[in-house]
């Protein structure tokens, strides 16, 4: 019998599914490519076609303009070539999919990024029992345990209101991180008007098209500081340190990230509120995943890959490391 998933191969450039002759998140140009989720390390421009939901879709358009390929509904199978194609939420951010792979029986799982607990902007991880999951490990080490998003939320608004005369300006990935900061701002009673960074406007936009709730929304152009003092104002993390910051009131430096658990890096940013908020999955998110799918394999992406590796050989499941480059790390 042939080695379990022998039909999928990871190149460097990508995941080659070759009964379907198709690439998953490749790193360069192919003529059919299957996008996981928007964000711009799992998203080039230049393919030939794409499959990806109707959301991922809509993101790389804003990013790339017009794509020449076939939106998939969550959950929708396809078949293309000999291969029966499935997306799935991953829980990720707005669109993001695992994708489901059946052939000649046997099913592989890849995860893209993913994270289990909940996030108002998109649809829940659905766990995919399978004989192989490709899974990110991003972080992957135990000492990542991200604490209860609530928690990080009220520290914020605490912060926010402990001196009205300041703004609190939080770094966010502009992608997802941006637009569940808010909506978790807002789950938390936060009514009052939120200013942005214009890089952020056009997503916050499509975001709201999709039909995510994010009320009263506020460009900083334009606005005095007098008008921005007691408010949250979100900017990407280039933006926290840079020349457009002296616009706002005497702003008290936050960053929303899995990596604020590392102190040396919140203090690289000069971050003075470091709050852990991920997108991913923690370790024990990771392992408690991996422990429902019970797959006889586990292949490990982009990521700290050693430790949970050796996890899943204590747990007497094969697990093996692929070397796919081009993956950062920037879309905690
Ligand atoms: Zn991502
Ligand atoms: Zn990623």
């Amino acid at each position: 019998m042939a080695r379990l998933g022998s039909w999928i191969k990871a190149c460097p450039e990508g995941i080659y599914v070759e009964p379907a002759d198709a690439w998953i998140d490749p790193s360069v140009p192919k003529a059919r490519a299957w996008v996981t989720h928007g964000h711009a390390d799992h998203a080039r421009g230049g393919h030939g076609a794409v499959l990806a939901t109707p959301e991922t879709l809509a993101i790389m358009a804003t990013r790339y303009g017009p794509q020449s390929g076939q939106p998939i509904a969550y959950d929708d199978t396809l078949r293309v070539g000999e291969v029966d194609v499935r997306f799935v939420p991953a829980g990720h951010v707005l669109g993001s999919a695992q994708i489901v792979m059946e052939h000649r029986g046997e099913r592989i799982v890849v995860s893209g990024d993913y994270k289990r607990r909940s996030d108002p902007t998109c649809p829940c991880f659905v766990p995919v029992p399978c004989d192989v999951f490709v899974t990110e490990a991003t972080f992957g080490l135990p000492v990542f345990r991200h604490p209860d998003t609530g928690s990080e939320i009220d520290r914020l608004l605490h912060r926010l209101h402990s001196d009205p005369s300041r703004c609190v300006l939080v770094g966010a990935y502009a992608l997802g991180k941006a637009q569940r900061i808010v909506t978790e701002l807002r789950a938390r009673g936060h009514d009052a008007p939120i200013y942005f960074h214009g890089a952020i406007e056009r997503l916050n936009q499509l975001y709201q098209e999709f039909g995510v709730e994010l009320g009263e929304l506020r460009h900083t152009a334009g606005a005095t500081k007098q008008e921005m003092a007691g408010h949250v104002v979100i900017a990407p993390p280039g933006a926290l340190n840079d020349r457009w910051s002296r616009r706002l009131p005497d702003p008290v430096t936050a960053m929303a990230s899995g990596w604020m658990r590392i102190r040396q890096r919140a203090r690289q940013r000069n971050v003075e509120l470091p709050l852990i908020i991920s997108d991913h999955a923690d370790w024990d998110e990771l392992t408690m995943t991996i422990r429902e799918l019970a797959p006889s394999e586990v292949w490990i992406t982009h990521g700290r890959e050693e430790a949970l590796k050796h996890w899943c050989m204590t747990h007497q499941i094969k697990a093996c490391e692929l070397n796919l480059v081009g993956y950062e790390d920037e879309d905690d």
